[in-house]
């Protein structure tokens, strides 16, 4: 077997383990996060059987959405941070947006999604754990964000994303992922109408956590790709 052949099975064997330790058998769905690899690699990913690539930024991940344009059912998530002059270049491109956390994002993805594709999927990023450098809006002001989204008609509201502080401690791993589906769950009682079925959180290092508390999407670049080289 090819690395990322053992890197992925490895990956499926743990969410698989992860899901079955707390009853959620084939609940979780893999997202792999392609940044700064190679289109390469992720085809060698999808002949693995991976459809769901995420991508940090605009201008990578569309070089690698056109040079895989043959691959059948490959769907793409952008993740990182999204500026308002890169919105346009996301909503003609990609199919997901997880990183949803200003109204201005929401209106102009909404805007200029074009006509002929579905809704945009689009998660609202959480700051779950209260940190001043990260993205992401309070638990409080989800709520309020998820009001003005459901009106857009051109996004289809699928749920929360986190990315919580890093830690070892894995009460505190639970802690955070807990508090994500409590709000996940509170926007589902109060738009019961919506396909809100989407918790995205847990990577490489804290996947097993979040899947016991309910991740429904786990995001991992690590693990499967092996260690990123920005230089
Ligand atoms: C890079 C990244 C990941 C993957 O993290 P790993 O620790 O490499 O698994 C997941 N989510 C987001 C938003 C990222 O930017």
């Amino acid at each position: 077997m090819s690395a990322i052949e053992t890197q992925f099975q490895q990956v499926r064997d743990r969410i698989h383990a992860a899901e079955n330790a707390c009853g959620r058998a084939g609940a979780v769905k893999l997202l792999a996060v392609s940044k700064t690899k190679p289109a390469r690699l992720v085809r060698e990913a999808w002949h693995t059987g991976q459809r769901d690539f995420g991508e940090n930024y605009v201008q990578e991940g569309i070089d690698k959405i056109q040079a895989l344009q043959d691959l059948v059912d490959i769907c793409w998530h952008f993740i990182g941070p999204l500026q308002s002059n890169k919105t346009r270049a996301v909503a003609e491109h990609f199919d997901w947006v997880h990183s949803v956390d200003r109204l201005k994002i929401a209106q102009r993805l909404s805007e200029q999604r074009p006509g002929h594709l579905p809704p945009l999927n689009i998660c609202i990023q959480v700051n779950i754990s209260d940190e001043d450098t990260k993205s992401g809006v309070s638990p409080e002001d989800a709520q309020s964000l998820a009001a003005e989204i459901v009106t857009l008609p051109n996004l289809a509201l699928r749920g929360l994303m986190a990315i919580p502080i890093p830690t070892d401690d894995p009460a505190a791993q639970h802690a955070a992922f807990r508090a994500m589906s409590a709000l996940l769950a509170t926007l589902q009682d109060r738009w019961p109408e919506q396909a809100l079925d989407t918790l995205s959180m847990g990577m490489s290092n804290d996947l097993e956590a979040a899947i016991e508390e309910g991740a429904t999407m786990v995001r991992i670049g690590t693990a499967l790709f092996g260690a990123r080289d920005y230089s």
